[in-house]
């Protein structure tokens, strides 16, 4: 098979996601489920040990209820995994999140050397992985993860869609 023609930096070809991928990926859905029912933005995050599947970390979004704007599930999710190992070197490890990265996310996936990165809905808006920018795979930057892009992203999309729809309505 040949390469596609490619004008941008990046490097990784889009792999297919494997049947763990899938299951975390089942997991973030619940999660950004709980963040909804919180009022939080739906997204939800899992760090899991590629090889042993083991799940090092799992967050929601928290933004709202902390006043903070670094509460993005991801992002929460990558700083436990850190703590959780005692290592801030993630390449063993696999990011599975319903929304596609924002560029600080995608800043700290790249900084704690997270291996692979699998997400669901693109985000047209805020995307940093492939909408906007491609933080996560671009050859000038000293790391580059494997990505999985649009894993469920009908289901996350709705998930999203019918958060703010209902916000809207309570308006
Ligand atoms: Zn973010």
């Amino acid at each position: 098979m040949s390469k596609p023609i490619n004008t941008s930096h990046r490097e990784s070809p889009q792999s297919a996601p494997t049947d763990l991928d899938r299951s975390m990926m089942q997991r973030a859905i619940g999660l950004a489920d709980d963040s909804s029912a919180l009022g939080e933005v739906p997204v939800g995050a899992i760090v899991y040990d590629t090889t042993t599947g083991e799940i090092l970390a799992s967050a929601h979004n928290t933004r709202e209820m902390h006043n903070n704007p670094a509460g993005h599930a991801e992002f929460s999710a990558i700083l436990q995994a850190c703590e959780s190992i005692d290592d801030w070197r993630l390449n063993h490890c696999t990011l599975v999140v319903t929304l596609e990265p924002c560029p600080m996310c995608a800043g700290l996936i790249v900084n704690a050397r997270i291996g692979r990165l699998v997400y669901g809905a693109s985000d047209p808006k805020a995307g940093a992985v492939r909408s906007l920018f491609s933080l996560c795979d671009d050859s000038r930057l000293n790391h580059r993860c494997e990505i999985i892009a649009g894993l469920e992203q009908t289901h996350c999309s709705q998930q999203l869609t019918k958060f703010f729809r209902s916000l809207r309505d309570q308006k």
